[in-house]
């Protein structure tokens, strides 16, 4: 431990050395400026990881970085916004140079990739807690709005599910799994793929999306909710990796996958006339449909079901009733 003076611990660690010319004032004054591109409304999102509730303390803080803005990040993909710069709102116990300087160099590393820049922040003294808050463009209107989904319309899915608790099947110590799949696991944990030109792609042709993050069904469930409607996946359609599916049952992986979370993928729902075009972008996987609520399906409602069409039980982890 040191005794750094605030002001030059946000100099050293938190003073990006070149902006982009949409920033207009950076770290340094009382506010951030920023110059929003002509026609856009402005989007932003925040999210706090507190130790030991969404990470141990003592992990590797470079890791906690890369994550923790990749997490807030993803909620600018998820309504076809472009990040524009992220503030940061860093507690910590102590000063400790050694963790900041990685916390803060795999933080701009990040920053670096997603076209992030930290714009400002606040530092204070207490139990570690790290919130970022992401700004980012999006033209007038043309945000992916959870509320826009139609009865009839696919439910597709950017990338494999039940990554996110497969990883964190590993890192407590619930999974084995071979070189390959660990590195796997966990660079999908703590480097999650953004994807902000899918979303930019999905501006009008997406009619809702939001991204993964409690899981698919929960996710669904708020896009149904908000669309005032159910919804259905079938079960036999999720895209999963075969690095950890092969190790562990299939209830288990399906289970990971419909309820698990940490997925940080894309997932939106289109009209059935879009699916030529959406099958050429990669990675883009149809899973289910959106159905209208009735006196049996409440809005709101996911249903997941097996081959047959029956429906599966995915409170009892994908046990499929008859
Ligand atoms: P104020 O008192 O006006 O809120 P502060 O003294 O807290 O400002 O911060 C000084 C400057 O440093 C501000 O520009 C603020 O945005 C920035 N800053 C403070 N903490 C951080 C941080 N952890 N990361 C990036 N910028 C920070
Ligand atoms: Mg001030």
């Amino acid at each position: 431990m040191t005794s750094l003076d605030e002001f030059t611990l946000i100099r050293r660690y938190f003073t990006p050395s070149a902006l982009p010319p949409h920033i207009v004032a950076g770290v340094g004054d009382d506010c951030a400026l920023l110059t929003l591109p002509a026609g856009c409304e402005l989007a932003i999102s925040i999210d706090t990881q507190v130790a030991g509730v969404h990470f141990h303390a003592d992990a590797d803080p470079a890791l906690i970085a890369s994550r923790t803005l990749r997490c807030a990040a993803s909620d600018l993909a998820a309504m076809g916004a472009i990040p524009l710069g992220f503030t940061l709102a860093l507690t910590l116990p102590a000063v400790d140079e050694v963790w900041l300087g990685s916390f803060a160099s795999a933080l701009s590393v990040t920053a670096g990739i997603l076209q992030c820049p930290l714009v400002g922040g606040d530092t204070t003294r207490g139990p570690l807690c790290i919130s970022v808050q992401v700004h980012g463009a999006v033209p007038a209107g043309q945000a992916l709005r959870r509320s826009g989904a139609q009865a009839g319309e696919d439910v597709w899915v950017s990338g494999t599910l039940g990554d996110g608790a497969a990883a964190l099947a590993l890192l407590e110590g619930r999974l084995s799994a071979s070189p390959e799949a660990d590195a796997f696991l966990r660079q999908r944990f703590y480097e999650p793929d953004i994807n902000f030109a899918l979303g930019v792609q999905l501006r009008g042709i997406a009619t809702a999306c939001i991204d993964v993050s409690d899981g698919l069904v929960a996710d669904l469930a708020h896009i149904a909710t908000a669309s005032g409607l159910a919804a259905s996946v079938h079960r036999d359609l999720l895209p999963m990796s075969p690095l950890w599916k092969t190790g562990v049952t299939e209830e288990q992986a399906h289970s990971w996958a419909l309820t698990g979370g940490d997925d940080y993928r894309l997932c939106f729902t289109a009209s059935v006339s879009q699916r030529t075009f959406l099958s050429t972008l990669e990675g883009l996987v149809l899973v289910g449909n959106m159905v209208q609520a009735d006196a049996t399906v409440s809005a709101g409602t996911v249903t997941v079901l097996d081959k047959h069409g029956v429906t599966c039980d995915i409170s009892s982890h994908g046990f499929c009733h008859f």
